[in-house]
């Protein structure tokens, strides 16, 4: 179960051939526990590590069923597996996108950004690479190809527009750095390559979409804009997002700061234990443990108790210690019992009927405890 791989894969990838179609069952003891001694031998630690905090499944709790572990609920939905897809993708652009997304210009500014940074406007280079077209040279100056750098930054009349505000001794730079990087420091350093520009980098952001709709007018009506109207036109747009935020800000409301309540732990009445549960995973590690304390109607301490779980989610690990706790309270003889836990997502998930997939084995080792006599 590296990440979202099913056991069996990592089985099979072991070349371990005999133990096809032996089902999960088969695995388990007689007291309900893993049969350690018949799989650990062929799987990896970290491996091992997550099967140690699943719970193994009981012939009581019910017949087997199909569930997708992608999403919080057992439904398969594209959106949960692109989300589980993802998680395994280096995030390399995610500092890009935070920038991008914090931009302070307009909306479909923020959204070309992002397609610039992704390659993804269209220009001649791009429509040649889909086969939308031959010719794949800039229509401005018939000297280059068009790719996102040369519609955007060095197209004569264009670099032309950039050197005409770029600091003498950045120009070079300017020209030569990656187009994400190029708009990561526009955006974020704003007296980096210009000096006189007030916030460079709503302008920044308008000059940049103001000459891709320059050479869209170009291709599509033949209309020739004059590269110096674009400097103002994009002054202009600068001077009204400049106008949109400063109205925005004086319009929020001062909202009052959070008032925290204090928790406060109340005992339960006479003849009640309460049970308080805590559980998480190892920041670092990943390794989860859980554990627990009773107590009686007088606060007295009764019993704790804590357990090494293995690797698994916050939410399994906060399910771990409702189901330990729940467990030694049966033991000990315990019937009435209040459960109290800080985490919201169990308390959901356990008044929930609904069978969710996430932690599905720990809710129906918990289902049968709750309806025990
Ligand atoms: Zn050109």
């Amino acid at each position: 179960m590296n990440k979202n791989r099913l056991i069996i894969h990592q089985l099979l990838d072991s070349n371990v051939a005999h133990v096809q179609g032996v089902p999960v069952a088969s695995m388990v003891d007689l007291n309900g526990d893993w049969n350690w001694q018949l799989f650990q031998h062929m799987l990896p630690h970290h491996v091992l590590l997550r099967i140690a905090a699943i719970r193994a499944p009981l012939p009581l709790l019910g017949a087997d069923n199909v569930g997708w572990r992608g999403g919080i609920m057992d439904r398969f939905s594209v959106k949960a597996a692109y989300k589980v897809r993802m998680a395994d993708t280096p995030q390399v652009t995610d500092k890009v996108w935070e920038i991008i997304h914090k931009h302070r210009g307009l909306q479909r500014i923020r959204v070309f950004l992002w397609l610039v940074c992704r390659n993804k406007i269209m220009t001649n280079v791009e429509r040649g690479r889909r086969q939308l077209t031959t010719d794949t040279y800039c229509p401005v100056c018939n000297s280059y190809p068009e790719d996102v750098d040369h519609v955007l930054r060095s197209c004569a009349s264009t670099a032309a527009v950039w050197c005409s505000i770029i600091k003498s001794d950045k120009v070079n730079e300017f020209f030569s750095l990656s187009i994400s990087e190029w708009i990561v420091i526009n955006l974020t350093k704003p007296d980096y390559f210009v000096s006189h520009e007030a916030e460079w980098d709503i302008l920044f952001g308008a000059l940049v979409w103001y000459f891709w709709k320059a050479r869209n007018a170009l291709v599509f009506n033949g209309a020739v804009e004059v590269n110096r109207s674009i400097l103002e036109l994009s002054r202009q747009l600068r001077d009204v997002a400049v106008r949109a935020l400063v109205l925005q800000q004086s319009n929020q409301v001062v909202s009052t700061p959070l008032m925290r309540s204090p928790v406060e732990w109340t005992p339960p009445e006479q003849g009640w234990v309460k049970l308080n549960t805590d559980g998480a995973p190892h920041a670092i590690s990943g390794m989860a443990s859980c554990g627990g304390v009773f107590r009686d109607h007088m606060g007295e301490w009764i019993l704790g108790f804590s357990k090494f779980i293995g690797v698994c989610s916050v939410v399994d690990a906060e399910l771990w210690g409702v189901l330990v706790g729940l467990e030694s309270a049966w033991s000990h003889g315990f019937r009435k019992i209040i459960i109290e836990t800080d985490s919201l997502d169990v308390c959901r998930l356990l008044r929930s009927d609904n069978h969710s997939q996430q932690g599905l084995s720990l809710l129906m080792h918990l289902n049968r405890l709750r309806h025990q006599d």
